[in-house]
């Protein structure tokens, strides 16, 4: 089939990999260039955060969270970048006047999956064998089968594979106006497709109810003092932080969650609260050096789940919210099998 894929960010892209794999010929539009940074999968520290993710999340992300861990390996060997996938557990921890927070964290994950029962509660000696530089903390958890996949790589390679694709035409800085049944409309003209896919995210708003952005602020910090080299979890009760390790000792430090369009600057308030809680996490934090600061919006719908929407030779994807790594290829998966190949 020739398709159409409106929005090539980190929906588009996991759609753009599995069409191609199955021989179809693409034609990709985005709004941004093709190394842009407006997506919000080029915003995301990347975890694959099954587990913890439960404590806010209906537990019906768990299973698509698993299937998503089991398809990264295979999509991320297609762009020859394997190594930007780590499955190896990640910790949470708080400090000793909040280890209250830490149980009920754990008690309400293990009330959702019976999975959970493999989280394993860390000593001071637990956590020294596992992360020697998180020496200073005397109580934590580690959870297996967690991990991370390097979000910016991924975006990288990705463009650069799919911009070297004979199957693919991309139209870089081409705004969509509206998706109908097989047609993508830009720029005054419309193009028809055997089948289009909407994968604007954010962008959609127009054409999707109840979509709203939810703001999120991470730091990108280079620190040759820290060696942590798991995705990382501090609870705390008024924020929670977590530390996501990228080679040559770069920390994506993250994230807030305001309930917001706005995609300006970092606030202030956010820089303060962010910086000083990974500091209190290791106090190597504190030489390090802040290489970038990046604001983007998580697209959301109004049960902060994912959402498939069929209709004939059209396919919706959105509101993949702060799990789109943890979901893509799933939601993927399932939306290509119940809708084109149905
Ligand atoms: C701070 C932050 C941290 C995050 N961390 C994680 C994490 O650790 N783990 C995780 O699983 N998820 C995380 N996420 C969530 C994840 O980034 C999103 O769920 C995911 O990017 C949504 O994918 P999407 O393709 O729907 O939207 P996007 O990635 O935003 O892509 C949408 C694309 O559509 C394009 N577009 C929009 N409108 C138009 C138009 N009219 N015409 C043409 N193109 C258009 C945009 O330019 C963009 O390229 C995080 C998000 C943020 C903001």
């Amino acid at each position: 089939m020739h398709i159409g894929i409106a929005g090539i960010g980190l929906v588009g892209r996991v759609l753009a990999l599995n069409l191609l794999q199955q021989g179809h010929t693409l034609t990709l539009f985005d709004e941004d260039s093709a190394y842009g940074n407006n997506a919000a999968g080029m915003t995301a520290a990347g975890m694959l955060a099954v587990f913890a993710e439960l404590e806010t999340a209906e537990s019906a992300i768990f299973e698509h969270g698993k299937r998503s861990i089991s398809l990264w390996p295979a999509l991320l060997e297609q762009l020859d970048i394997s190594d930007a996938y780590q499955l190896e557990g990640s910790m949470i921890t708080a400090h000793p006047q909040d280890f209250s927070e830490l149980d009920h964290f754990i008690e309400t994950l293990q009330a959702k999956v019976e999975e959970a029962s493999t989280i394993q509660l860390l000593d001071k000696a637990g956590i020294i064998a596992l992360e020697p530089d998180l020496e200073q903390h005397s109580k934590a958890f580690y959870i297996p089968h967690e991990g991370q996949v390097d979000a910016q790589r991924f975006m990288k390679h990705s463009s650069d594979y799919l911009l070297a694709h004979p199957d693919v035409i991309w139209h870089q800085e081409t705004k969509v106006e509206s998706i109908t049944q097989g047609s993508i409309h830009y720029k005054k003209s419309v193009e028809n497709f055997d089948w289009v896919f909407d994968a604007r995210g954010l962008g959609a708003s127009e054409q999707v109810e109840n979509l709203r952005g939810v703001r999120g602020e991470v730091f990108w910090l280079d620190a040759p003092e820290v060696n942590i080299t798991r995705p990382t979890r501090m609870l705390h009760p008024r924020y929670k932080i977590y530390i996501v390790p990228r080679p040559n000792h770069r920390y994506i430090i993250g994230a807030t969650e305001i309930e917001s369009e706005d995609k300006s600057p970092m606030s202030v308030r956010s820089s303060l609260e962010l910086l000083s809680a990974v500091y209190s996490v290791h106090t190597g934090f504190a030489e390090a050096r802040i290489v970038n600061m990046v604001t983007n919006c998580r697209p959301t719908l109004k049960d902060n789940l994912p959402n498939i929407e069929q209709e004939n030779k059209m396919t919706r994807i959105n509101g993949l919210y702060r799990h789109g790594y943890l979901l893509a290829p799933a939601i993927v998966e399932q939306a290509l099998n119940e809708g084109i190949y149905k």
